[in-house]
């Protein structure tokens, strides 16, 4: 079993640097970073974040919010009231130009949530520091090396830390996926954006525009004072840092006017280049979130894949740190989630290819929005976009299998409760649903709860529909159905040995 507490030794090689060791290193803490600190802490695993910027803040407000499955997902830790106390939820999932409307699907969170990343990002800092996470700001990863025990991580300060496993959340430009020598196969930009936030002595046209080069947009803060531009550059910028002549520019072409910028607190570029890392885990070096793939913000996945990302590999990681599982399963983690982040670069591209308004591209847009607003493909899109719809392929089986468990209203010997609320812990679950004391999981007790419940009315999944209703379900601490059992109960050890561990000896 780790020990929970970080231990500082002297490495007797030289006798002089002093080695902070921690199970688990993750560098960066962005919405990647710190989802996944959060995952280890609950499952009780010493986890240490590295942070370049000095403090959680964002210098600008950067994404503008997420779908309903990381609604759900934070749902499952307790905490999405804090986001929904700050956001704006909204009919806001969006293939190309055409609004998915998503009021219909059978989720207690039917929307999006319209909140900035720094928003998201100071709540995600607070949440943290309610956990025993460990946040090392203004520090930056410089390198690492890794042996057949761990890794050694070096530091900025020239320190280091050891961990058994180090974690690159350290965004598109990753210095974990270049050292590990991982490679980003995929596609170079073709066009970029800058992005500000900045004052204007002229009163900006509200929305957005689209012309043959792309998307613009102007948007008056909640200040009142600040307007965020996004303007679609004419040409491929550099990769050098945008400055305010850059965008004054920008904007004469698009509006014929710079409307008076002055006062910038934040000026960047971002671009369609698309990539995906080739392997998402070198021996002890793994990826999550935009070190594991980067895309054009068209259909605003990033943060929510990456926060995904974590939740998948989290437990898994705990478990393997913690001797419960052997290493292999984190080849799961590629396994399950390479496919969904391959998917939304696919539709990503294809979202920013119907951005570009020239008379031939207007007509694919008028066709693409008359087959989105027809039900079904509205539902497949909307599935894709929100997340609801994930499925890892855990075998042939019941439709709920590898999907998402619901947030079912329960009936148990305690009370009624959401299912949600039995997750929160991050620990998996054994529901039962058909005659109580039906099961007995001794072997795994120290790992799985076992709750006797009952519920009312349809399984309904988004997308597919209505299912025929199971007798049990065990659930993954990330909420995905790992076996579903019917009069029999067959399955059920190995599924609990593959995804929990061996049995403990009476
Ligand atoms: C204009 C725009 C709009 C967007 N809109 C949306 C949206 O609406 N919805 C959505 O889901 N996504 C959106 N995105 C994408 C989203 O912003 C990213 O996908 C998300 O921030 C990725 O999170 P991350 O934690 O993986 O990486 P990042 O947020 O990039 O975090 C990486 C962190 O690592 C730190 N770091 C980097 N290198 C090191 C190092 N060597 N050592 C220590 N620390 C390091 C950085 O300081 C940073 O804090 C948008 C992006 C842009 C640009």
């Amino acid at each position: 079993m780790e020990e929970r507490n970080a231990r500082v030794f002297l490495d007797v090689s030289d006798g002089s640097v002093a080695m902070t060791e921690h199970a688990v290193v993750i560098a960066g803490g962005g919405p990647a970073g710190m989802m996944l600190a959060a995952e280890l802490a609950l499952a009780k695993v010493d986890v240490a974040v590295v942070e370049r910027r000095p403090n959680h803040v964002l210098a600008g407000s950067r994404a503008g919010g997420f779908h309903s499955r990381t609604i759900e997902v934070l749902d499952q830790r307790g905490v999405a009231d804090r986001f929904l106390a700050e956001g704006q939820v909204a009919q806001a999932a969006m293939f190309g130009t055409t609004v998915l409307d998503m009021s219909d699907f059978p989720t207690r969170h039917p929307y999006s949530l319209g909140i900035w990343q720094n928003q998201i990002e100071r709540i995600m800092a607070a949440w943290i520091a309610e956990l025993p996470v460990r946040i090392s700001y203004g520090c930056e990863v410089t390198g690492f090396a890794q042996d057949d025990t761990g890794v050694d991580v070096r530091l900025s300060d020239g320190e280091s830390l050891r961990a058994r496993y180090l974690v690159g959340c350290d965004g598109g430009r990753s210095l974990i996926r270049k050292a590990a020598g991982i490679e980003f196969p995929g596609w170079d930009p073709t066009k970029s954006n800058l992005i500000a936030e900045v004052e204007m002595t002229e009163e900006p046209p509200r929305g957005i525009r689209h012309d043959a080069t792309g998307i613009h947009g102007l948007h008056r803060m909640e200040d009142g004072r600040t307007v965020r531009v996004v303007v679609t550059e004419q040409q491929l910028g550099p990769s050098s840092e945008p400055t305010l002549r850059n965008l004054s520019e920008a904007l004469i072409t698009v509006y014929g006017t710079d409307f008076g910028i002055h006062n910038p607190t934040w000026i960047s570029r971002f671009t369609d280049m698309t990539r995906q890392a080739a392997a998402y885990r070198v021996g002890r070096v793994l990826l999550a979130g935009d070190a594991a793939h980067v895309h054009y913000p068209a259909g605003g996945q990033g943060l929510s894949l990456g926060v995904q990302d974590a939740l998948n590999l989290g437990w898994k990681l705990a478990q393997v740190v913690n001797g419960t599982s052997p290493e292999s399963l984190l080849d799961t983690y590629q396994d399950e989630r390479h496919p969904v982040a391959a998917r939304a670069l696919k539709h990503t591209m294809a979202q920013t290819a119907l951005q570009r308004r020239d008379e031939r591209i207007k007509a694919l847009v008028d066709v693409v929005s008359e087959l989105a607003s027809m039900d079904e493909p509205r539902k497949r899109l909307a599935g894709i976009i929100s997340g609801l719809d994930v499925h890892y392929d855990l075998g042939e089986g019941h439709p709920l299998l590898g999907r998402r468990m619901p947030d079912l209203d329960l009936i148990t010997a305690d009370g009624p409760l959401r299912l949600f609320e039995l997750l929160h812990d991050a620990r998996p679950l054994l529901l039962n649903l058909g005659q109580p004391g039906d099961f007995d999981i001794t072997p795994w007790a120290d790992r799985v709860q076992l709750i006797d419940a009952s519920c009312k009315g349809e399984w309904e999944l988004p997308v597919l529909g209505v299912v025929s209703a199971p007798t049990a379900v065990l659930i993954r601490p990330d909420g995905y159905v790992a076996w579903v059992g019917d009069a029999n109960h067959l399955g059920l050890p190995d599924a609990l040995a593959t995804w929990f561990g061996p049995p403990t000896a009476a």
